[in-house]
């Protein structure tokens, strides 16, 4: 292990923990960075602007001792605030004892202070502006160009790629599987700023409006502004031609909000549309001759972003990489094995709970039937002293590996449906006891 030269491909949020989980071990490590380095250029355009990070997400950064300060610099939502068009707005607690929440946190400070982390820790080196374009695992060579489109070639023993959902590394790792599955849904970003010095909306809430096959979100940002996000389909967007037409639709569909956002046609025109894909790729190791190369995070299973996990998620790989290498005593081919076989049904599970739970963000929270079922599935959960968890509280408020979370959910059900049907046979019989005896009683 010792004089292993370790690459870890992409600077992100996976990549800038990983870098200093393998630094605090004694590994040389250096970090190649397609950008210039955010803490001095600024964060790119085009990101999305703050994330929501929970309770994987938090245990990720505590094992790296940035948790508390992140929670510093986040603002927690205990809940969702829900706007229907044409009701009242209703807020919708997280946890059955509403003490729980998710934190917005910006994705540029969380960043930047992962590379100061990495920075920090001997052994690890960052270099910018080196765009990784793939590499020769028989040679063990990683491809790299610089800012300028030079050339160049480096050798690395172990690399871990982190570069992202359109990963340049995961072709050279020739996935059996390499699938992009991208909705017809797109995003863009907007901004409801501060009003009179003070937040527009509530800030202790994740703000949905659900509108059936699209929604709006809004997450606070600590400078009293929401980053609002539309997620429409590409056609909504294309159809949107006009600073007039802009207007008109969102005063038609998000009244409560277009006057908030004094920007919004500006905005509109200028923010980009982004895409959503989930990555479904088989397997993220190859053992080259010369180099073992692994994917993570987003490179190895981008998920869409409506459980709020994707980074949760690329956290918990990274704590899983660590775990593997106590546990072989260092050997990265036995950890990285290890690592894949763990990971992979979590992350399959969460992507499809991340793909259904966008129905339920843009659709069902709005409905009274959602509302009601929301209220007993939280009174079942104080009553039951933890035999019942509702699914957002173990994804979200629980480190409970995903791929065991569907199971438990059915088993939890059925526990319901079991007594709910017990409960109506009781009544069943009890009012034909009822109605005997009142027979009786006429004889
Ligand atoms: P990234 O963060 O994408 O980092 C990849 C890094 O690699 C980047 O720095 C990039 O510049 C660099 N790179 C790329 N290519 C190369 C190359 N060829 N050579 C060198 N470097 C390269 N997740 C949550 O947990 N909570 C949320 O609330 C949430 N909200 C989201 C909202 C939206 C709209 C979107 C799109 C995603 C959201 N996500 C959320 C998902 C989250 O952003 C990703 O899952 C997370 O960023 C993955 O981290 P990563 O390090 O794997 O990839």
């Amino acid at each position: 292990m010792a004089g292993e030269r370790i690459a870890i491909v992409g600077g992100g949020l996976a990549g800038g923990l990983l870098a200093t989980l393998l630094g605090r071990r004694g590994l040389e490590v250096t970090v190649y960075e397609r950008r210039p380095d955010p803490r001095v250029a600024g964060a790119e355009r085009g990101r999305s602007i703050n994330l929501a990070v929970s309770a994987r997400g938090l245990a990720a950064l505590e094992a790296v001792g940035l948790r508390d300060l992140a929670l510093e610099r986040a603002l927690p939502m205990h809940g969702r605030m829900v706007h229907p068009l044409g009701a009242a707005d209703n807020f919708q607690p997280y946890s059955a004892d509403g003490e729980r929440a998710i934190n917005s946190i910006s994705r540029a400070e969380l960043n930047q202070a992962l590379l100061d982390a990495a920075e920090a820790t001997p052994g690890v080196t960052l270099r910018f502006s080196r765009r990784v374009t793939g590499v020769d695992a028989d040679a063990g060579l990683l491809l790299l160009e610089d800012a300028d489109g030079g050339r160049a070639t480096e050798h690395a023993d172990v690399v871990l790629a982190g570069d992202g959902a359109y990963s340049a590394v995961r072709e050279s790792v020739r996935p059996l599987e390499d699938r992009q599955d991208f909705l017809e849904h797109g995003y863009k970003e907007l901004t409801i700023p501060p009003r009179d010095g003070a937040f527009a909306l509530d800030p202790d809430a994740l703000h949905i409006w659900p509108r059936g096959t699209s929604m709006m979100i809004a997450l606070p940002n600590l400078d009293r502004s929401f980053t609002c996000t539309l997620f429409w389909e590409k056609s909504e967007f294309a159809a949107l031609d006009t600073p007039a037409r802009v207007t008109a639709h969102f005063e038609r569909h998000y009244p409560d909000a277009a006057g908030l956002m004094p920007a919004l046609t500006g905005d509109f025109a200028r923010n980009p549309v982004g895409s959503l894909v989930t990555v479904r790729c088989w397997p993220w190791v190859r053992y080259g001759k010369g180099t073992i190369v692994a994917l993570l995070g987003d490179a190895a299973h981008a998920i869409v972003p409506f459980f709020g996990q994707g980074a949760n998620c690329a956290f918990e790989d990274c704590l899983e990489i660590d775990r593997c290498l106590d546990e072989t005593g260092g050997d990265w081919a036995r950890t990285l094995s290890l690592y894949q076989e763990r990971r992979k049904a979590n992350t399959d599970a969460i992507a499809e709970m991340a793909l259904d739970n966008f129905v339920e963000m843009r659709d069902r929270v709005g409905s009274p039937v959602y509302r009601f079922t929301h209220a007993v599935q939280h009174a079942l959960e104080r009553r039951s002293a933890g035999r019942y968890v509702s699914r957002y509280e173990l994804v979200s408020f629980s480190t409970m590996p995903y791929a065991r979370i569907p199971a438990r959910i059915r088993r939890q059900n059925a526990v319901v449906a079991a007594g709910l049907a017990g409960g109506a046979v009781l009544a069943g019989l009890a009012a034909r006891a009822v109605t005997r005896r009142s027979r009786g009683g006429a004889r």
